[in-house]
């Protein structure tokens, strides 16, 4: 393809800002698919991403588009994921584009992840051009937001379209659907890129699909990517013969090849998606590019937590399913993990809270499992006294206290956006988390929040608590700025005198004590009388910070229960029986998982 006439854009916004009804309508317009076959939206493919609103991968459609001055573009769309938790992979898609559109929200204006997304579009050296979707809604104030990007973002938005400012547009009703298409196809720049030159291609995604098997998707820098090359992935050292070539409109199409410019898949019978890296750059075993391409990196978890099957017969069921989920995202880690209080499940690694929560939806949904999670917990790195440093996963694995010299923990930088009238209960959450704060500005009767967090205080419940404070109307966005140094403790809660691995938790000092009564409370509450007196106890380093107990179950109450009527009580008997498989004994305590649950729900 004549390289003048491509045009590789992604679309990014804040979620909910109609990025991927707009991307159904611009393949529609340019005839990729039918009136019918639009009835689903495309782009969001995953039953959790079309209930979420969120965007998981990133998916690549090409377009073909004849503009007004007669010539036809080919045009490739990238709908990048929305969220902080990818923000690799966005980083990467945007990678492989000259240009982007940013949707806003006309009734909504910028938010939190609009700028997030756009500062990292800039970062890339894009055009970006502003469009202002949802015009239809009796709400929208498009020339108020038309300033707000220019204010905010600092891009030029209020002038007419044609002369560079935000299209006006209806992902609804199809209003400036074309205009949309005109505007990329002026103000994108077309890539550039040597067709003689050795190949340099990107990795930018891959999949697993059950019929072509790992699908690789490609952005070519420079070379051509054809059917029987023998290919070589250069951080990784793997070599493959590439099988397919093609791109998707949203159909897959098979093509010759792909040439510099060009973004597209290939397969080369590979087996899992955890062989190919995305960033990593495909060159050819026979004349290899000099230098992979810069700015990859390797995909780090950051959140982990403990997964466990409810009914410890589910074991080989969640181990199944996990390998079965891993085979599609490369991005989660799992290693077996044996709990005395849970028994046999898994530690799993994840990019960030929002990952975490869609794999253990899928394995819950897709898999049909039952699953007890245990608290999240960030990754820490614990100095040793001997001087070695290490990092902690699982607060189970925590050394002995008289063998740490000190403990660091990973901070964020979390920028919220807010109507004003909620301003002062967010800033006391923030400031309750230890937020440390940046800056507070205010734009059009908003106000604008940074700051710092320790991401051990946002991992459990702060987003839930924000979105409720708010009723909704807070965004929020946070990136990671590195390890400080923490006064954290290990507290372990203790059930008739023995500690519950699955309970114990990493917290901040003087939050301990808090933390640790709350828990008590609840599992007092939660796990039903026995026959005896059971104490139930927050602890650090052996020393009781919190005390409740559970008073003995009444002698006459059995009684009772178990008195008369012979097939009564074998009912009875019958469904202790059936009740026991979902209660795990405990030293010689029943807890039920539903106390497991609850009580890591509230950390
Ligand atoms: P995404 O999260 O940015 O991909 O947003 P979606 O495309 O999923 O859209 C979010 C919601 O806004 C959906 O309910 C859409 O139907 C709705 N929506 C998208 N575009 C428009 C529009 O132009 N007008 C109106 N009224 N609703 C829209
Ligand atoms: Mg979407």
């Amino acid at each position: 393809t004549d390289l003048s006439k491509i045009r590789n854009f992604s679309i990014i916004a804040h979620i909910d800002h109609g990025k991927s009804t707009l991307a159904d309508r611009l393949i529609q317009a340019t005839g990729g698919l039918t009136e019918r076959e639009m009835s689903e939206q495309v782009l969001d493919n995953m039953d959790i991403e079309r209930e979420r609103g969120i965007t998981i991968k990133a998916q690549t459609v090409r377009l073909n588009y004849t503009a007004k001055n007669g010539e036809t573009y080919e045009l490739s769309l990238m709908d990048t994921p929305g969220h902080v938790d990818f923000a690799y992979e966005v980083s990467r898609s945007l990678a492989a584009c000259e240009g982007a559109l940013l949707v806003v929200d006309a009734a909504q204006g910028v938010e939190a992840q609009t700028l997030a997304n756009v500062y990292q579009s800039i970062e890339h050296d894009h055009e970006i051009v502003p469009v202002i979707n949802k015009i239809d809604l009796p709400a929208a104030e498009p020339e108020r937001v038309k300033e707000e990007i220019e204010e905010i973002i600092g891009i030029p938005a209020t002038g007419p379209w044609q002369e560079g400012g935000a299209v006006l547009a209806s992902a609804k009703t199809g209003e400036g659907i074309e205009d949309i298409l005109e505007a990329l196809v002026a103000r994108i720049p077309p890539p550039t890129g040597d067709r003689d030159a050795p190949l340099k291609a990107m990795l930018v995604d891959s999949w697993y699909d059950p019929y072509l098997g790992v699908v690789i998707l490609v952005r070519v820098i420079d070379g051509v990517l054809k059917k029987g090359l023998a290919i070589k992935f250069m951080q990784n050292g793997t070599q493959h013969l590439v099988d397919r070539v093609g791109c998707m409109r949203p159909k897959i199409e098979q093509l010759e090849e792909l040439g510099p410019g060009e973004i597209g898949f290939i397969t080369a019978q590979i087996k899992e998606v955890a062989d190919t890296a995305v960033g990593d750059t495909i060159t050819t075993v026979k004349n290899p590019a000099a230098k992979a391409l810069p700015g990859y990196k390797e995909v780090q978890s950051v959140v982990f937590c403990g997964l466990f099957p409810a009914d410890a017969a589910d074991f080989e069921k969640l181990r199944e399913s996990i390998a079965k989920l891993r085979l599609n995202d490369a991005s989660f880690t799992f290693e077996m993990e044996t709990s005395a209080a849970l028994g046999q499940g898994f530690r799993a690694g994840f990019l960030g809270l929002l990952h975490l929560e869609i794999i253990q939806e899928r394995l819950t949904r897709e898999y049909d499992l039952d699953l007890i999670t245990t608290a999240p917990s960030v990754v820490y790195k614990i100095h040793l006294s001997k001087g070695e440093t290490i990092e902690l996963h699982n607060p189970a694995d925590m050394p002995d206290v008289t063998q740490i010299a000190s403990i660091d923990e990973p901070w964020i930088k979390a920028t919220i956006y807010v109507p004003d009238e909620y301003l002062g209960p967010i800033l006391k959450l923030c400031q309750d988390r230890r937020g440390i704060q940046k800056q507070l500005t205010y734009v059009a009767g908003r106000a604008q929040i940074i700051y710092e967090l320790p991401l051990n205080e946002v991992v459990f419940d702060f987003y839930d608590r924000l979105k409720s404070i708010s009723r909704g109307y807070a965004s929020f966005d946070y990136e990671p700025i590195g390890h400080r140094e923490g006064d954290l403790v290990k507290m372990e809660i203790m059930v008739n005198g023995d500690p519950v691995d699955a309970l114990s938790m990493i917290v901040n000092r003087d939050a301990a004590e808090t933390r640790g009564r709350h828990m008590c409370e609840r599992l007092k509450d939660l796990i039903p009388r026995h026959l005896f007196k059971i104490p139930i106890q927050a602890a650090i380093g052996g020393k009781i910070i919190a005390r409740e107990t559970i008073g003995a179950m009444r002698k006459d109450v059995t009684a009772k229960c178990y008195g008369g009527d012979i097939s009564r009580k074998k009912k009875l008997l019958e469904k202790q029986k059936k009740g026991k498989a979902k209660m795990r004994e405990y030293g010689n305590v029943s807890i039920p998982q539903e106390a497991f649950i609850a009580a890591l729900k509230m950390g």
